[in-house]
């Protein structure tokens, strides 16, 4: 039997939820398809030890609802990951979500039914669904990236992944764990799992530029003053290249400023309640690293902690401040860990900063001063290949229990190039972005009417605050469909000129920036899965500026979009 809804939303993570709210209380019947067993998309899966978010949540939270904003209690600055599920399951109660989310059920296949103007979705189960419109709420970072290293069905032990974390707690107590990778996930587990671990060995292929996130449990009078402020503050969101209001309560500011004109520090510099996230724009930076010596920069930097993007205002713009930058880190590296070594191991050198996504991590570079932790240097001594015992590199066997792959994600087209998507004509999605993403706005693809992708590729999505992209997305979305309505239109495509200009002009703004240096190798490229196209995947030209285009386009009549 085929059950038939007007919007089709596969994905219950923050982006599916709201597209569930926001569909439903403009009239339409919506069915929500999810993988997993419950809400929280990408919380829900990442439940490894240490996982946390690294945009504050009172920035990283809806927008959509005041009360929302008023009841909810935030614990920390940077919530963990148990605190972000509880919000999201919070959010699903209160507006009573679950009655149209079938969960355990995965879509593995898409179909546009031209001669009915619908989409059809099949699922693992074999069952049918339809609807007019289908939106692909399925996250920029949802698909593991799976290496495939010689002999890895032959380990005995347990494997797990970062990104499909089990439910149930494991206990690791005693246990010799091996890690692999060392990205965000690797550097947020590594501490947790060094203090649980009877031993752990970390594999890593490339080191990582880390800084110590904020640690701060939330401070009622700084939540409050959110909450009188929240109005001020969305749209501050909205006016910001990165989605963040850097919002300064007075309360806060009133009292670091009395705090630091009591510190002993030279270089004391009043700081936010609410500091930086790894997204927030260079504008507080007040030093030029060029103007110091490099005695001066490393003393900057050890007394302000390691976040060059806070301390200098040049090293993601001028590429000799960005080498300086990086030489000043690797300094930093080696005065925080005891061997040499292993310091020197742990400093990156290939890459400069800028190029990834900053990484936030609590006691990282301390990690590898303990005696139960092993750093393996894969690019000196590669793995050969993993056993049933643990893994065998160049250099020796080293025995484990539990092998973790903290190895990244197919991110950005993973999801939505496993879902088998096929449109007008049978044609296939996997064919149209061959040789990498070709969408309008990362909104729409030609040849695939009334099908939408939230956070798509082409749009601000991972270079900004998810939750403001989300929203602005999910609402678009939701006018336009409205707009087919009210004017009796059946559906709505992309111009193929308007895809390709809009592909293009993605691409120029990425041009000369710290993320598409040839050095530079990140999953914002795609580089990290073999044999993926390496093209710059996010929108770089800031969320204001995206925001407003599509804006004008909905102002233009729907410029570049065709309505039938
Ligand atoms: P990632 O940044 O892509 O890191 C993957 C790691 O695995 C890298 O160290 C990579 O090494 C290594 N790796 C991959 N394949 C390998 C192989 N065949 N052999 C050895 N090493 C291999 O992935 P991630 O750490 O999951 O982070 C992805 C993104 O998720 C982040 O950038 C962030 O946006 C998001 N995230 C955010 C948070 C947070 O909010 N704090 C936490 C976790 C994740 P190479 O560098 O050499 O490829």
């Amino acid at each position: 039997m085929t059950n038939r809804s007007d919007v089709l939303v596969v994905g219950a993570g923050f982006a599916g939820m709201y597209a569930l709210y926001r569909y439903r209380n403009q009239g339409l019947n919506v069915t929500v398809l999810e993988a997993g067993s419950d809400v929280g998309g990408t919380w829900y899966w990442n439940r490894y030890p240490g996982a946390r978010c690294d945009v504050p949540s009172l920035e990283y939270s809806y927008g959509f609802s005041e009360a929302l904003e008023q009841e909810w209690d935030w614990p920390e600055v940077f919530s963990a990951q148990p605190d972000i599920l509880r919000y999201a399951n919070h959010v699903a109660d209160r507006f009573d979500l679950r009655r149209d989310i079938r969960f355990n059920t995965r879509v593995v296949a898409l179909e546009y039914l031209e001669a009915d103007n619908l989409w059809r979705a099949t699922t693992e189960q074999d069952e049918q669904l339809e609807a007019q419109f289908c939106v692909m709420a399925t996250g920029c970072l949802s698909v593991p990236n799976k290496p495939k290293l010689p002999g890895a069905d032959s380990f005995q032990g347990t494997v797990l992944y970062t990104g499909l974390w089990p439910k149930e707690p494991v206990d690791l107590t005693g246990c010799r764990v091996g890690i692999i990778g060392t990205g965000s996930s690797g550097v947020q587990a590594i501490p947790e799992l060094a203090r649980q671990a009877g031993h752990l060995t970390v594999f890593q292929r490339t080191p990582v530029y880390t800084v110590p996130a904020n640690r701060k449990r939330m401070r009622a009078d700084v939540q409050q003053e959110f909450r009188d402020n929240y109005l001020a503050i969305r749209e501050m969101q909205q006016n910001n290249a990165g989605g963040i209001s850097n919002f300064r309560p007075v309360r806060s500011v009133k009292r670091s400023v009395a705090e630091s004109s009591t510190s002993t520090s030279a270089t004391a510099i009043p700081t936010t309640s609410l500091p930086a996230s790894s997204l927030s724009a260079p504008a507080l930076a007040p030093n030029k690293i060029l103007n110091l010596t490099p005695e001066e920069r490393l003393a900057l930097v050890q007394a302000r902690g390691l976040n060059m993007l806070l301390t200098f205002r040049d090293v993601y713009t001028d590429p000799e401040a960005n080498e300086a930058a990086n030489e000043t880190f690797r300094e930093a590296i080696s005065s925080m860990v005891d061997d040499p070594t292993v310091g020197e191991r742990l400093s990156p050198t290939t890459y400069g900063l800028g190029c990834k996504r900053q990484v936030l991590d609590r006691d990282y570079y301390d990690t590898f001063n303990r005696d139960n932790v092993t750093l393996v240097d894969l690019i000196e001594s590669p793995i050969e290949t993993i056993t049933t015992k643990g893994i065998r590199t160049s250099a020796t066997h080293h025995d484990l229990d539990v092998l973790i792959y903290a190895t990244g994600f197919d991110a950005m087209t993973g999801a939505l190039l496993k879902a088998n998507i096929r449109g007008r004509d049978g044609k296939r999605l996997t064919d149209k972005w061959r040789d990498g993403p070709v969408a309008y706005l990362g909104l729409q693809m030609h040849g695939f009417p009334n099908l939408f992708t939230i956070t798509g590729p082409g749009s601000p999505s991972v270079l900004s605050n998810m939750l403001v992209a989300i929203e602005q997305h999910v609402n678009w979305i939701g006018d336009c469909i409205e707009y087919l309505g009210t004017n009796n239109l059946q559906n709505i495509e992309p111009e193929p000129a308007a895809e390709v200009d809009w592909v293009a002009h993605v691409n120029e703004v990425a041009k000369g920036t710290m993320y598409t240096t040839p050095s530079c190798n990140s999953w914002y490229l795609g580089s990290n899965v073999p044999g993926k196209p390496r093209i710059f995947m996010p929108y770089v030209g800031g969320y204001p500026r995206y925001r407003e285009r599509c804006e004008q386009v909905v102002a233009n009549g729907y410029e570049g979009f065709r309505l039938g």
